[in-house]
């Protein structure tokens, strides 16, 4: 899956087994995007941490993700 389908704003693909696997790389891309002071990245990175600090809320989004990830074909 890339960032855009993640919620971000590039095109970089994330591969992984599993959607956690995903996830937790679009987690690291973002801080990863922080710390280099993409401004970019920002709101996504926010919503993601949001997402940490609300996981009953954000559980939509996560089974949203878990059906992209699954509808993907592997590669
Ligand atoms: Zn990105």
């Amino acid at each position: 899956m890339t960032c855009r389908q993640l919620g971000g704003p590039c095109d970089l693909p994330h591969h992984g087994e599993t959607h956690d696997d995903v996830i937790n790389a679009q987690d690291r891309h973002l801080k990863e995007a922080e710390k280099d002071g993409d401004a970019v990245h920002l709101p996504a990175r926010k919503e993601m941490k949001n997402r940490w600090l609300h996981p009953k809320k954000s559980m939509g989004w996560y089974r949203e993700m878990q059906a992209a990830f699954a509808a993907l074909p592997e590669d």
